[in-house]
């Protein structure tokens, strides 16, 4: 494994450098092989040791540059000029066959200058669900955030009570965040803001850089891409939690797993974690949330955007703007595709709505009522109905919806075909991703995290033997509650 530092060519300022703090028993828990491979790491997947010195910082690869990056941010709505890397390592950056650069990040990896009252550790519970929820979402076919591997330090760490500490390594498009433009916005250094967004434009939107003003060219591209992904969240059920401006990388891939969750029953105004105590980042305020986000993005670039102070912020705000329309574009796109309609019909929204409004009203499962709506297509036995507390509410829709499937194209068997490739079987089921952590943590068992980790591999997969793992949380078993465990 050969890394590269294109970041730690940027000034000093974008980052403070220092290697990860040495653990003392580091043990593989888990080696993603098929990344490994894909990023041409050329690792031996059989070395459990030498990956374990690797992925836990005690041994540097070639080529390292380690760093910890420096950010700011909006948490919930407040600002924070100096947030940082508190404890996590830029290890450096790969160039794979197919030109594409990505970030080896290790997360847990020891205090940095950016800790604060931080530990700089990470507990092994946080470790595995990051692992288990970010290859979810990308086996899901969501752009996320790629987990490489999880090992054990060996020590503790202190959160209510000691825990085992862990390692993640963290393979990311770049790490760069909403929150790393607002560290030189606020700094009023215009100069650093714009090395910042030249790399961006460089690593993730090149075609930004021939456009007539690149910068708002990068702000429209980020802005597209924030509204095709919050779309695709609300597709699947995730609730991110925590959507505060240093957690949205510019990329366009979901970052940061901490208190995520997905929804059982379809309710709009879910919300999981436990520090969100006003809902900001509720389940269907999420397009919103993204969407401030990208305001504050806009107001670190408008020094960047050519024209009068007045004419930069008129421009910039019209392509924020474009977020609202782009997004509901992309969320009816996914619910046509998720209700086997290939036409695009006035009254789909409605019928869309429809749904999701009985859904609401009669507590069905989100990823059940969808995936059985794909049987449904073809049997009308399927077992929707039974999902509502009223099943009749959903006969009352079903009706409509057979009347709209009438006139699309494609056979039923067809159609049903195409749904079961939008409608997952499998999410990470909080209780499930609660159960593998707690046997992991409380009893050194890493079989369930394995199991999960391989039925979510394949989601649009029915296989009998993981078939357990579709099922809804049973009233004891529902998670309530999320935390960081930071
Ligand atoms: P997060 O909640 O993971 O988005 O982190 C918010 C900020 O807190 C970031 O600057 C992190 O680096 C920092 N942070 C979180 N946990 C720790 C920790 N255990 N030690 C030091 N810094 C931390
Ligand atoms: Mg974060």
């Amino acid at each position: 494994m050969t890394l590269s530092a294109s970041y730690a060519r940027l000034p000093e300022s974008f980052y403070a450098r220092l290697a990860p703090t040495p653990v003392t028993d580091p043990r593989l828990v888990e080696f993603n092989g098929e990344l490994a491979a894909e990023l041409g790491l050329g690792l031996d997947a059989a070395d459990a040791d030498a990956l374990a010195a690797i992925f836990s910082g005690n041994v540097l690869p070639a080529g390292a540059e380690p760093l910890a990056m420096a950010y700011a941010g909006h948490q919930f709505g407040h600002f924070v000029p100096q947030l940082g890397d508190g404890r996590a390592i830029l290890l450096g950056e790969v160039l794979q066959a197919s030109g594409l650069q990505r970030d080896i990040q290790l997360k847990g990896s020891g205090r940095t200058p950016f800790s604060r009252d931080g530990d700089g550790r990470a507990a092994l519970g946080p470790v595995l669900r990051e692992y288990l929820v970010s290859e979810a979402m990308h086996a899901l076919g969501i752009p996320a955030t790629r987990a490489l591997a999880a090992v054990t330090t060996g020590e503790q760490v202190r959160r209510d009570g000691p825990v085992p500490g862990a390692i993640l390594t963290r393979v990311a498009a770049s790490h760069v965040r909403v929150g790393t433009f607002q560290y030189f916005a606020a700094r009023g250094d215009v100069e650093a803001t714009r090395r910042l967004a030249d790399w961006v434009i460089a690593r993730h939107y090149p075609a930004a850089r021939d456009a007539a003003q690149p910068y708002l060219a990068l702000l429209a591209a980020v802005t597209a891409r924030q509204a095709a992904l919050v779309a695709r969240w609300l597709h699947v059920g995730f609730i991110h939690g925590v959507m505060n401006t240093d957690n949205m990388a510019v990329s366009g891939e979901t970052i940061d797993f901490g208190p995520c969750a997905f929804l059982d029953a379809y309710d709009p105004q879910a919300v999981f974690s436990s520090i969100d105590r006003s809902g900001r980042y509720a389940y269907a305020n999420q397009p919103l949330a993204a969407e401030w986000n990208l305001a504050r993005f806009a107001e670190t670039l408008l020094p960047l955007i050519a024209g009068t102070p007045e004419q930069a912020v008129e421009q910039a705000t019209g392509a924020v703007l474009a977020f609202a329309p782009g997004f509901a574009a992309h969320w009816l796109d996914g619910m046509r595709a998720k209700l086997g309609l290939e036409d695009a019909l006035e009254g789909d929204r409605e019928l869309a709505e429809a749904l999701l409004d009985a859904m609401h009203r009669h507590q069905a499962d989100f990823t059940l009522t969808f995936r059985r709506l794909c049987a449904a297509a073809t049997d009308a036995g399927a077992g929707v109905r039974a999902l509502f507390t009223d099943p009749g509410a959903y006969d009352a829709w079903a009706t409509s919806w057979r009347l709209r499937l009438a006139r699309e194209r494609r056979t039923p068997a067809a159609l049903a075909l195409a749904m079961r490739q939008v409608n997952p079987a499998l999410i990470p089921r909080n209780h499930r991703v609660e159960q593998a952590i707690a046997a992991a943590v409380g009893q050194q068992d890493f079989t369930p995290f394995a199991t999960l980790h391989r039925a979510l591999a394949r989601p649009y997969d029915d296989r009998d033997e993981f078939a357990a793992y579709a099922d809804p949380p049973r009233p004891g078993e529902r998670v309530l509650r999320t935390f960081c465990g930071t």
